[in-house]
């Protein structure tokens, strides 16, 4: 009998079974070196193992062509938001951001520290309850590169398939919350960054997965921590890196490789999700706060009929062994993230739940 309980929050979130379990036996002993992970150099034999495993794996699982670095940072998506532009960007350029939630505009408020920002797309007349068609992205003139939100994590809403962009301009996507959720096809993009507190590890640590080209700032006045180039420079190793963030990465990546790779592990979460949505549709009761062709398969977000119903529903389903479904404040009701590490039996539970909750409450 599991002591655990299913685990639905936005992040840090659930982590596989077989990763924690080898972290707690490598925590005391990594690899029989009789010293643990945490107590490793980061510049010793042992350590450079799991790094240089994880990157290897990473590149496997995401089919990452050699034109690119795989850098193992810190400071979370957020310092992501900074460094972007801190890099690409100087005050006299333009960058594009198509803003599809409170992500993408925190996103924005730190570029607009280092130049000029223009809104190729925005779904904030709706409350950020869809992705903007194709039809609705107008680029700048000359963008220096184009950002986005692959998943918005707090409205529960993803992109299908990547913007299309302007000949030329780098594409850059925050991918915190669907990274390595389905295949990703590489070409398409200038940078992708995730923290890693979803799909991947412990907050903190984040994955970015850079082009070559990009590598050198357009500007020489940025802290040297700051660049992307210092760390492709020194293999992720220029200060202490965060080494059990990379291990933890690394075991995760080990994970979806067992598992059959990032085809597998879409086909799980799509069966996963349609599970809660086909419970959504078929309710009067239950109602999707992203319009249906928006909708996320990592985060799936969901009212009743009334607030005093949310909260008997979240205290009721916290009883019964369900955690992490309040939804955020900005959205209401319930939220059920639904990634990589989530069982699919959690979703069959949940969704058994839901219906006894609506039968008796209705
Ligand atoms: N982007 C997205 C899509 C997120 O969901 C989050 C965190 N929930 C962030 C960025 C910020 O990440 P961090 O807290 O690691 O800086």
């Amino acid at each position: 009998m599991s002591d655990r309980i299913f685990n639905f929050s936005a992040g840090p979130a659930v982590l596989p079974e077989p990763v924690l379990k080898q972290a707690q036996q490598d925590l005391w002993n990594l690899d029989g070196s009789g010293v643990g992970i945490l107590e490793h150099s980061h510049r010793g034999k042992a350590f450079t193992k799991v790094i240089e495993e994880a990157e290897a794996d990473c590149r496997a699982i995401a089919d990452i062509p050699s034109k690119y670095r795989v850098l193992f940072l810190q400071g979370g998506a957020s310092l992501q938001f900074a460094m972007v532009p801190m890099n690409l960007l100087n005050k006299h350029a333009t960058a594009d951001y198509i803003v599809t939630g409170a992500w993408s505009k925190k996103a924005v408020e730190e570029a607009q520290l280092f130049g000029q920002v223009h809104t190729a797309g925005s779904s904030k007349p709706t409350n950020f309850d869809r992705i903007p068609a194709p039809g609705e992205l107008k680029y700048s003139a000359r963008p220096a590169y184009v950002h986005f939100t692959s998943n918005n994590t707090i409205f529960g809403t993803q992109w299908k398939s990547e913007p299309d962009v302007p000949v030329g301009v780098p594409l850059i996507c925050d991918a915190s919350s669907d990274i390595f959720s389905r295949p990703i096809d590489m070409s398409k993009y200038g940078i992708i960054y995730a923290g890693a507190q979803k799909n991947l590890g412990p907050s903190g640590a984040v994955l970015v997965i850079i082009r070559n080209d990009l590598l050198k700032s357009v500007r020489e006045d940025i802290p040297t921590m700051m660049r992307y180039s210092i760390h492709a420079e020194n293999n992720s190793l220029y200060n202490t890196p965060n080494t059990f963030g990379i291990y933890v990465m690394g075991q995760s990546f080990k994970w979806i490789k067992q598992l059959g790779g990032l085809q597998a592990m879409a086909e799980r979460n799509e069966a996963k999700a349609k599970v809660i949505y086909d419970c959504i549709d078929n309710s009067d009761f239950f109602k999707g706060t992203a319009q249906p062709e928006s909708r996320s398969l990592m985060n799936l977000c969901f009212r009743a009929p009334s607030e005093e119903l949310e909260a008997k529903f979240l205290t009721e389903a916290k009883a019964a062994g369900f955690d992490g479904l309040k939804g955020h404040r900005s959205v209401g009701g319930m939220r059920a993230s639904t990634y990589n590490a989530l069982l699919p039996e959690a979703c069959e539970r949940l969704a058994d739940f839901m219906k006894d909750f609506e039968r008796a409450n209705r």
